[in-house]
């Protein structure tokens, strides 16, 4: 699995990476960037629940 953040969407209210800080931080500019290129299987279930999270709809993962 992959996982990205739409910087246009983002608003940087950190929800994903209160759920799942191994994937997801902040920029410099206050916005989320996923940190790993390919999500370890481990945690999957923690990315799907970011994407269901996200109050701007801002992540993807496939
Ligand atoms: S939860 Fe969504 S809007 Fe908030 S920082 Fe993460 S990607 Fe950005």
């Amino acid at each position: 699995m992959r996982a990205a953040v739409d910087e246009d969407r983002c608003r940087g209210h950190g929800v994903c990476l209160t759920i799942c800080p191994e994937v997801f931080d902040l920029t410099d500019d206050g916005y989320a960037e996923a940190i790993v290129p390919q999500v370890p299987p481990e945690l999957e279930d923690a990315v799907l629940k970011a994407v269901r999270s996200c109050p701007e709809r801002a992540i993807s993962a496939d």
